[in-house]
């Protein structure tokens, strides 16, 4: 199958139908624009799979969005999309990249959640943008944004309340759109602990990729917590599998899909 994107954790396949891709997650994680990197086994599968079953709920609910339908343990199915280079955050509570800007205290809760945009550009380290950016950059119309905007928060309250109900809080995410031949506007890319903060409701403990970023533990630990709670179905090797992560500073290498014996609910 054709490669058509490489990505720092994602690789975008052909398939037959020019309207639809493959979206194959891989066992990298980086952090810090690519600087840090790891190779995690079973981390591509358990992003994937939360992912799925976030698309999912949204589907349900009316958000329109890329995804199809699962493939294998690390893909999915999607519409094919021109994706917007505008990465639309949502805060519920202050952490990250805004504590720092703005000497926010972390852990302060946004009512109404905060909407931030950054410019999606390794280059110029993904900056923030304003909507006067947005427009001077051409990335979209008002219209456009508008309906970018309305989508983000309908998609951030969901996701929140779902993973409330399972002693998760969403601190914040990351959305990227895309514009289909027809013009039609999805959500894309993934929605998974790789772009969202989610920390354990009662402790506050990180289930996201933040552990990885400010090597707060295991990672993968984290992800099966998360996949456990979401009551997610995974081959048994997912879940048993320990932290074997092959060392920083790698190049970029492919998961290894290895599928376990059983099925087992995490
Ligand atoms: P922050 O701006 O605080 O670094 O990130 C806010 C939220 O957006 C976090 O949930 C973070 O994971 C996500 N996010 C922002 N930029 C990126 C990015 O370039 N890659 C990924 N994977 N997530 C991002």
């Amino acid at each position: 199958m054709q490669l058509l994107y490489q990505g720092k954790a994602k690789q975008i396949l052909a398939t037959q139908d020019p309207h639809t891709i493959i979206v194959r997650f891989t066992d990298t994680v980086t952090a810090g624009n690519g600087k840090k990197r790891a190779t995690i086994p079973g981390k591509g599968a358990l992003a994937a799979h939360i992912s799925m079953r976030l698309f999912e709920l949204l589907s349900t609910q009316n958000i329109p969005t890329h995804y199809i339908r699962q493939l294998d343990q690390q893909s999915f199915l999607a519409h094919k999309v021109q994706i917007i280079p505008l990465e639309v955050v949502v805060r519920h509570y202050a952490t990250g990249s805004i504590t720092k800007r703005l000497g926010i205290p972390k852990g302060r809760a946004f009512q109404p959640p905060l909407v931030e945009f950054f410019y999606k550009s390794d280059e110029l380290g993904d900056p923030p943008l304003c909507e006067a950016h947005i427009y001077a950059l051409g990335l979209a119309t008002p219209h456009e944004l508008a309906q970018i905007v309305s989508l983000a928060q309908r998609a951030a309250a969901l996701l929140s309340d779902y993973v409330a109900q399972r002693d998760l809080k969403l601190v914040d995410m990351k959305f990227e759109f895309g514009r289909t031949a027809a013009g039609a506007l999805l959500l894309a890319d993934e929605i998974s602990p790789d772009t969202m903060r989610l920390w354990d409701a009662r402790t506050d403990e990180s289930l996201d990729k933040d552990v990885f970023r400010e090597d707060k533990g295991d990672l993968l630990r984290a992800y099966q917590e998360v996949a456990r709670r979401l009551n997610l179905t995974l081959p048994l090797s997912y879940l048993t599998r320990s932290l074997s992560a092959s060392g920083e500073g790698q190049g970029e290498v492919e998961g290894t899909g290895e599928v376990g014996t059983g099925e087992v609910g995490l």
